[in-house]
């Protein structure tokens, strides 16, 4: 991905790149790199406050979980109980797997010390001496910078015993999985980084109440933790100077799909689609917006009525969605949407962990369905039984996969009902798929 550094677009003021902000730069990834663009100055001025303070700072800063749902990141660690006597540990959730959603990924291959100094700032606050990072398997690439990066941190004394003289000890582990979209669902991870299957548990207990071994845990997103230490550095009112009061600071989003300019643009929260689209060209020559995502398939779709809809925690919900993982897919209007949720809908069947039966049932008979009205063999009556089956998993399953599974049946339908009828009538689909190229 394109990071949103570039200045060939006009409204590029518009743009706040933090954590993108050289990733241009050759050897972007080095210590050497990371340090003369200020690097590990936030952990030292974290150092010299007092733990509690700390979390209170964060807290005031108003940092919102990136992994999706938005929960303060102050709050969070606030959660682990303190002189309980059992070890503490940071988890984080490096497994992004949500469809379009492509940040942390390009993140750590651009920026790996931005992640690991706001490790060290998390553990110092919420006093763990083990952190992990789970990182997803197969982007091996990623895996070998992310070893270098921490084998480059220890050895210049940001990890390890007495981390720049502050007492401070802090072991890092980087675990690699083996590629199970589930095992990005938190306490899924903590079971498959305690060597088991990875299946959901049930919460409560949350893990900051009992997490990794049935410790206290806090488990955060790679985007979050990153950007902590320039809060430190540069203070929370110039975090909050940006954004909205709900939701402030910046934000990656990544922009995909049928658009000129497919990449990594960081922006404050609460910039809309489109100025994101107005200054990077838009969507490609000639064609039109017809759906997308705020935040990855698993958040309920929008249309071309929504590139004002402010993209923060309060707007997108305020309009129906969800701001998600900010993984905003663009379609034009040679899509199929039924072709783009039958797509969604099989990654959730074969995703899905098998644990509860509304999710791993209701996905099989979803996709049998969907496929049936793609292939121009479905009955009006289908339409129905989507939305029934999408509403017996919606809010009745185990974890938040199946919720995702069913938010695309319901938005699609919503907007899009029409264009499912005319695969029923016209007994096949109305798109010719020499012109789709959506899912080329
Ligand atoms: P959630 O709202 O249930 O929880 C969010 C976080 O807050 C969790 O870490 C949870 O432990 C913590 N939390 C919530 N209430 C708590 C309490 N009372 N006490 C202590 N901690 C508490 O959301 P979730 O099910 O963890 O995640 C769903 C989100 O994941 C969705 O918004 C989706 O967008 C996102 N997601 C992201 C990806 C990705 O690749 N990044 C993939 C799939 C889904
Ligand atoms: Fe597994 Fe799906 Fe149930 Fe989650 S909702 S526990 S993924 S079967």
């Amino acid at each position: 991905g394109r990071p949103g550094t570039g200045g060939e677009h006009s409204a590029e003021k518009l743009l706040a790149p933090v954590l993108s902000a050289f990733w241009d730069e050759p050897g972007s990834w080095t210590l050497e790199t990371y340090l003369r663009h200020d690097g590990y100055q936030g952990l030292r001025k974290a150092l010299a406050m007092n733990p509690d303070d700390l979390i209170a700072y964060v807290k005031d800063s108003g940092l919102r979980g990136r992994g999706g749902a938005g929960f303060p990141t102050g709050m969070k660690w606030q959660f682990i109980p303190q002189g309980d006597g059992k070890p503490h540990y940071l988890v984080v959730n490096a497994d992004e797997s949500e469809p379009g959603t492509c940040k942390d990924i390009p993140l750590l291959y651009a920026n790996p010390h931005s992640l690991i100094e706001g490790i060290v700032i998390a553990c110092y606050a919420i006093r763990s001496r083990h952190a992990f990072i789970y990182l997803r398997g197969e982007v091996v690439p990623v895996l070998r910078r992310l070893h270098e990066a921490v084998r480059e941190a220890y050895e210049a004394g940001y990890l390890g015993t007495d981390i720049l003289g502050s007492g401070l000890d802090l072991e890092l582990t980087v675990h690699a999985g083996a590629g199970a979209y589930i095992c990005g669902e938190e306490t899924a991870l903590l079971d498959s980084l305690e060597g088991r299957r990875g299946q959901p548990r049930l919460r409560p207990p949350f893990p900051a109440v009992a997490g990794l071994y049935a410790c206290p845990t806090v488990v955060n997103n790679v985007e979050s933790i990153a950007s902590v230490p320039a809060i430190l550095h540069r203070g929370k009112d110039w975090f909050r100077s940006m954004g909205s009061e709900k939701s402030p600071g910046f934000t990656l989003y990544s922009l995909s799909g049928h658009v000129a300019s497919p990449g990594q643009y960081e922006a404050p929260l609460g910039i809309t689609l489109r100025q994101l689209l107005d200054m990077s060209g838009g969507m490609r020559p000639g064609h039109r917006l017809k759906f997308w995502t705020p935040g990855g398939s698993s958040t309920p779709m929008f249309t071309d009525e929504h590139l004002d809809v402010p993209l923060d925690y309060e707007g997108v919900g305020a309009a129906g969605s969800m701001l998600g993982t900010k993984a905003l897919q663009c379609f034009d209007e040679t899509t199929c949407v039924v072709r783009a949720v039958t797509r969604w809908t099989e990654f959730y069947a074969h995703e899905s962990c098998g644990k509860c039966t509304p999710c791993r049932e209701g996905t099989y008979w979803l996709v049998q369905l969907l496929r049936d009205i793609e292939a121009g063999k479905g009955a009006m009556d289908d339409l129905d039984k989507l939305n029934d089956i999408a509403d017996n998993i919606n809010g009745k399953s185990f974890c938040a996969l199946g919720d995702g599974a069913a938010s695309p049946i319901f938005s699609s339908l919503k907007y899009f009902r029409e264009e499912y009828e005319q695969h029923i009538t016209g007994k096949g689909c109305p798109f010719d798929p020499a012109k789709s190229t959506a899912w080329a």
